[in-house]
């Protein structure tokens, strides 16, 4: 994944949490993996994901966007006191690291966003977090996911101070209103004042759903991106998910002004919002990268699926050409680690970049024999591929057995939180 596309044969050397040297061989080292027959990939970015829904897999299904979010998703968030939300996030996070996803950018719930941010980092991810900022919510939204404009600014900058930069830089903040319809003209210009000042990135949703469109064309006269564009929601450190209802004008805004768009195949599908016209971003130049979005959308948080998707959805309306495999294992590496603003610390395996690795064993029957590379990561491969997982040079998954998380513990206290949660709802 650098720049001339290399695939090379030989050692990774490791120094602290960067890369030293590639492809030489390097014998003195404190540990050494045997990656021999393996494929050593850089670790996979996922740039839209909600750790706070994991828990909710399952029980939100066969609605599209407007209605999952008020009759289950909303007050399924409201009903999260800090024990459920751990759970929710360690269940998450397992997962995506099993699946070898090693960075994410994570929108949390309105309330108890330390939690996210704590269990991200005991699990060693690499992660940019933001508490949803919900200041106008419709009528509809539980009162526990309402807030005045000032105290959603306000926590947000305090949990932008303490995490922001938090743990070697692993952990990050990101300003995160939800979407149009939640905030407040004045909460959306300040987010753009605040994370200029903080130096973060701006984490919202745009344009997922037709009706959702007609909505804030009636609360703002404007397009989606051409409202956000107006009050200064567009830019390099702007990455909006889904973008699927746009018109050529609003995607030439994206393209003009370097907003970054998070793309969620199955989430889209599964919502039934529509199909995004990323071949067209991608024509213009737009940054496109993946995410799963969250578990009761889509209902898994593996980038593999959302590989293989990103890539089929478009062929019958663009034909078999569109999409091809590399372009896509681009978008869940180098182009998720920009929309991130992290192009120079991850997404390749080069040396000097943070050493984000992972190992994939494509001698499984559904993946062999192998030909292209790509196809075989993109088509054939499946996360259960992925054997071992290294995250700021800390060996995070060792030949499938998670090193910072108690799988069985997991599996257990999620089912018994999620029953206890749905009781209350
Ligand atoms: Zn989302």
């Amino acid at each position: 994944m650098n720049p001339r596309g290399d695939i090379l044969h030989g050692d990774v050397l490791i120094e602290g949490n960067r890369i030293a040297k590639v492809g030489g061989v390097f014998t003195e080292a404190d540990e050494v993996i045997d990656a021999s027959g393996l494929t050593l990939l850089p670790g996979l970015v996922q740039s839209h994901v909600h750790l706070c829904q994991t828990l909710f897999r399952n029980v939100a299904d066969d609605l599209e966007l407007l209605d999952w979010l008020r009759q289950r998703i909303w007050p399924l968030e409201a009903a999260h006191d800090e024990e459920s939300l751990r759970w929710s996030a360690r269940l998450g996070l397992a997962e995506l690291i099993q699946g070898g996803t090693t960075c994410i950018l994570d929108m949390a719930t309105v309330r108890h966003t330390h939690i996210v941010f704590e269990e991200a980092a005991r699990a060693g991810i690499r992660a940019t977090i933001g508490k949803a900022m919900m200041d106008a919510s419709p009528d509809s939204a539980p009162r526990a996911l309402r807030e005045e404009t000032r105290a959603s600014l306000d926590e947000s900058v305090a949990l932008c101070r303490t995490w922001h930069r938090a743990e070697e830089e692993r952990l990050r903040y990101a300003f995160s209103p939800r979407f149009v319809l939640s905030c407040t003209e004045e909460l959306l210009k300040e987010v753009a004042r605040l994370a200029s000042e903080h130096d973060t990135l701006i984490h919202s949703h745009a344009s997922e759903n037709r009706r959702e469109v007609e909505l804030v064309r009636q609360k703002t006269g404007q397009g989606n991106v051409q409202y956000l564009h107006r009050l200064g929601l567009t830019g390099s450190r702007v990455c909006l998910a889904h973008c699927i209802w746009l018109d050529d004008a609003e995607m030439n805004l994206l393209k003009d002004t370097d907003t970054k768009v998070l793309h969620c195949p199955s989430a889209n599908l599964k919502l039934g919002s529509g199909i995004a016209r990323v071949p067209e971003m991608l024509e213009r130049g737009i940054g496109v990268s993946i995410g799963a979005d969250g578990a009761p959308c889509n209902n898994n948080l593996d980038i593999f699926l959302e590989m293989r998707l990103a890539s089929l959805i478009q062929k019958p309306r663009r034909g078999p050409t569109a999409m091809p495999a590399e372009v896509v294992l681009r978008m869940a590496t180098v182009e998720g680690a920009r929309a991130l603003g992290l192009a120079d610390q991850i997404g390749s395996i080069e040396p000097g970049k943070k050493a984000d690795l992972i190992l994939l064993d494509l001698h499984r029957l559904h993946n062999s024999p192998g030909n292209s590379i790509y196809s075989q990561i993109v088509y054939s491969a499946k996360a259960t591929d992925v054997q071992t997982v290294v995250i700021d040079g800390r060996v995070v998954m060792r030949d499938r057995a998670l090193q910072t998380l108690d799988e069985e513990e997991i599996t257990a206290k999620c089912a018994e939180t999620q029953r206890r949660l749905l009781n209350s709802v």
